[in-house]
């Protein structure tokens, strides 16, 4: 029986999900589909109730559900435990999901090695994704500071998910720590506004934006412009797939395969 596999979430017309999943499935010959399914904010728990009537293995979850995941599953893994979210549930039968969070290390397979003597991290934004970004970097062992809009927030991830090494602050001073930091993460979700945070000169230093396509793609052309080396979210999108794929298979994809063709994707709609 061909075993099910998804990713649910609304909007989710948008999701790359089924095009890394559904090559890895065929490349790799296992019987089993991926599907994208819009599930509707509130509507979360009957959506599982669903699935496990069908020959589900696991599902990927993002926006509006991921907490709702969380909160869903008998068992839970110390990332999305400490994360408060969870992006990954892996049916385990008689109607219970453990849940998972790939964000973390997808985020930190994706940055590359990091040295903690050296490194200090400046992250933007303090929403979902910032969360799983923070503890990748503390767990790595990194200096880190946060910086957001709402400076509560920023408080609050610190205290939480920080360390001794951690601060915080108003994305109104990004200028004055941007000159200090040797790597910035930027997770706010300012390019859907269409805006681009102004930086500095960066000498080589590494801007990392974790959103992609064309939503990051003039705040990445400033960075560049400013002598930054840049990275966009492909690879730490491509990199938690895989570690949703591994926790369902037990087995490793391949990443470059599935980065070749969200590349080659996101080139054709652009
Ligand atoms: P959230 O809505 O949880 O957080 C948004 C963040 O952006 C908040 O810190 C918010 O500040 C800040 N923000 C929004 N608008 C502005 C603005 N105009 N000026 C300054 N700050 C602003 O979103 P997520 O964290 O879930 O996602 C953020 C981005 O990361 C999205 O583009 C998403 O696509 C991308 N992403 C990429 C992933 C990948 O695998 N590559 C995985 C997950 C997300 P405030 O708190 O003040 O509202």
């Amino acid at each position: 029986m061909t075993k099910l596999l998804g990713v649910i979430g609304d909007p989710i017309s948008h999701s790359m999900s089924p095009l890394i999943h559904n090559g890895w499935l065929r490349d790799m010959g296992y019987d089993a589909v991926y599907e994208a399914m819009h599930v509707p904010n509130g509507t979360f728990d009957e959506a599982l109730e669903t699935l496990a009537r069908r020959d589900v293995m696991g599902i990927n979850v993002t926006l509006p559900h991921k907490q709702s995941a969380l909160k869903a599953a008998l068992e839970v893994s110390d990332a999305a435990s400490k994360i408060g979210a969870a992006n990954t549930l892996t049916y385990l039968g008689q109607r219970s999901w453990r849940a998972d969070n790939t964000d973390a290390p997808g985020f930190l397979s994706a940055l590359g090695q990091v040295n903690p003597d050296t490194e200090h991290v400046l992250v933007l934004g303090a929403g979902g994704s910032a969360r799983a970004v923070v503890l990748a970097l503390v767990q790595a062992g990194c200096r880190v500071t946060i910086l957001n809009r709402t400076v509560a927030k920023a408080e609050e991830l610190a205290g939480t998910l920080g360390s001794d090494n951690t601060a915080y602050g108003s994305i109104d001073q990004y200028k004055e720590y941007c000159s200090q930091a040797t790597i910035v993460v930027n997770t706010t979700s300012i390019g859907y506004d269409g805006k681009t945070i102004e930086l500095p000169e960066g000498g080589d230093r590494l801007f990392f934006d974790i959103s992609y396509g064309k939503i990051s793609a003039r705040q990445l052309a400033h960075a560049q412009e400013m002598g930054w080396r840049t990275k966009d979210g492909l690879s730490m999108l491509v990199a938690q797939a895989a570690f949703s794929f591994e926790i369902w298979f037990g087995e490793k994809p391949d990443f470059d395969a599935a980065l070749r063709r969200c590349t080659n994707a996101l080139k054709a709609i652009s």
